[in-house]
């Protein structure tokens, strides 16, 4: 019985060295992946629903690894997170969307009208400075600050109010927009949207797939809609997977949607032809 206890004891030891030793080794290759440029940028649209137009693309990591093959953000940007990674990850981030954005530009000869979105971590805003990264990057791409969104999750604010409070600001006066990211899964209080100066809301997927069937969904996505739009805000449905989806949420009154109904994350390529296409 004891050897039995002993064993399972063992097992479940080196289960745990594995997985800090894999942790380890995603660190390390990250680290040497942003190092040599092996991570891309995919570009997914994001509608205007009421214009019927792409409004912009939101920016998502991504890292084909040599050996591992496709290593999801959702593995490796806690990864990031917890290695420090993630300022020079979300530096890279800003700089890449930026260019190129800039590059479709100048293949029009002129700004064309689609904003661009980033992913700004809480722990990046805690411990780089963003707003100064970001006023860089834009006098370097010639990119106007109102063209670029920065999508920043509730736990930002949960960590350090004050910082981000300030950084916030600092975005504002560049005149860079600021969503909330995966609205309503957080864990802080709703004062902070009468505070803090937010422009848009995204409602998380959670709440947006399976809403046609679901009545407590549909309850949560209308008080969202029906809160933002009492405090001026735009929204933006994540996850819009059909057209009745589509539909249902611009009957509602949401300004924006995102999802593989419109388009998947695109190569920079992909995503500007899907823009010119779509222009008419
Ligand atoms: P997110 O910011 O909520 O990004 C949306 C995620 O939903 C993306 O996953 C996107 O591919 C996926 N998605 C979009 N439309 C649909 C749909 O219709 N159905 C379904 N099922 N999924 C859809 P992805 O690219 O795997 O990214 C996962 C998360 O990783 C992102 O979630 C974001 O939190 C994080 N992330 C990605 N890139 C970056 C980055 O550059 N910096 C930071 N800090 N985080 C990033
Ligand atoms: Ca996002
Ligand atoms: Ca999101
Ligand atoms: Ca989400």
């Amino acid at each position: 019985k004891r050897a039995k206890t002993s064993g399972r004891v063992e097992v479940h030891h080196s289960g745990e060295a594995a997985c800090a030793r894999y942790k380890l080794d995603l660190e390390t290759e990250l680290r040497r992946a942003i190092d040599q440029g092996d991570l891309r940028l995919a570009f997914q649209p994001i509608m205007d629903l009421g214009a019927n137009r792409v409004a912009g693309f939101e920016a998502l990591a991504r890292w084909t690894h040599p050996v591992r093959g496709v290593i999801d953000p959702g593995e490796f940007i806690p990864v990031a997170e917890e290695a420090g990674l993630i300022v020079p990850l979300g530096r890279w981030a800003v700089d890449t969307a930026l260019a190129t954005l800039a590059r479709w530009d100048a293949a029009a000869g002129r700004p064309i009208p689609i904003s661009m979105s980033v992913n700004v971590s809480a722990i990046q805003l805690a411990r780089d400075d963003v707003p100064g990264v970001i006023a860089a990057a834009l006098a370097t791409h010639g990119i106007d600050g109102g063209r670029l969104t920065v999508e920043l999750t509730e736990s930002a604010i949960v960590q350090d109010p004050e910082r981000t409070t300030r950084a916030l600001q600092a975005l504002k006066s560049l005149n860079v927009r600021v969503a909330m990211d995966d609205f309503g899964t957080g864990y802080s209080s709703l004062s902070y949207l009468r505070k803090l100066p937010i422009d848009n809301l995204k409602i998380d997927r959670s709440f947006v797939s399976g809403m046609l069937a679901d009545r407590d969904k549909v309850a949560i996505v209308r008080a969202v809609l029906s809160l933002a739009d009492a405090l001026g805000k735009t929204t933006t449905a994540e996850g819009v997977e059909s057209i009745e989806l589509s539909q249902t949420l611009a009957a509602l009154g949401c300004s924006h949607g995102q999802g593989y109904f419109y388009g998947m994350p695109l190569t920079p390529e992909a995503a500007h032809e899907f823009w010119q296409t779509r222009i008419g």
